[in-house]
């Protein structure tokens, strides 16, 4: 059996999840900075609760930086509350459009030209924004190479044998980073693909029989699924 190497395999797993699902066109928003507010709103919830909320600050004329970042927080608040959590949320969107604002100029593109690493530093020490919310905006707004985690990229690549059990954020970052050319726009439909799969497809019970990627060719097959 011929060898594979990760630098090959991460590829053709791509391949075949665009070629059965087609290009997901993510992140689905008009502007990069609603795309920063929906990475926050979505935390822990659905897209489709915190789509709702997204929604309902742009009817309200909130989905501005300025606006938001001179806002009460409970006005914030009543208008997200689909989102869930939404008096946290509204605190860390409200801090997020001031340090927009005041750092950043309210412009994405003075966002997306700051250095990959301070960026994220700087994201990550605002209240309430861990590393899978952070990487969002940087590669979904800022398009910056950035490979973005979440529990159905744990799932799919533990149950594939490419990760050990319960491999922490970074472990799994790196194994997309360190496999993949650093490309924004694979990274940004590559993670979209990973959700459609892990929605759909490897689901918590799995439905292994129609998994584009159970096998990808003769030497590359998923470990979790049944012979
Ligand atoms: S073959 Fe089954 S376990 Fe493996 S990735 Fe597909 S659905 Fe998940």
């Amino acid at each position: 059996m011929p060898m594979t190497t990760l630098t090959d395999d991460l590829p053709a797993i791509y391949g075949a999840l665009s070629a059965a699902f087609g290009h997901q066109h993510w992140w689905p928003a008009k502007t990069a900075f609603e795309t920063m507010v929906g990475a926050i709103l979505a935390q822990n919830v659905s897209w489709t609760n915190a789509a709702q909320a997204v929604a309902s600050l742009e009817s309200a004329g909130m989905l501005d930086p300025g606006r938001l970042a001179a806002a009460d927080a409970g006005d914030i608040a009543r208008l997200i509350v689909s989102s869930r959590f939404y008096n946290q949320k509204a605190e860390r969107i409200r801090e997020f459009a001031r340090v927009y604002v005041t750092e950043f100029q309210a412009d994405p593109a003075v966002m997306a030209a700051t250095g990959t690493e301070a960026l994220r530093e700087r994201l990550l020490s605002l209240p309430g924004l861990g590393k899978e919310t952070v990487d969002t905006i940087l590669l979904y707004a800022c398009e910056k190479p950035v490979f973005v985690v979440d529990a159905y990229t744990r799932r799919v690549f533990t149950r594939y044998g490419l990760l050990p059990e319960k491999a922490s954020y970074d472990r799994t970052q790196r194994l997309f980073a360190d496999n993949l050319n650093p490309d924004a726009e694979l990274f940004n439909d590559y993670h979209a693909q990973i959700v459609h799969l892990g929605k759909t497809v490897c689901r918590k019970s799995p439905l292994c029989d129609r998994c584009p990627i159970r096998v990808v060719h003769r030497s590359l097959r998923c470990a979790g699924a049944p012979e």
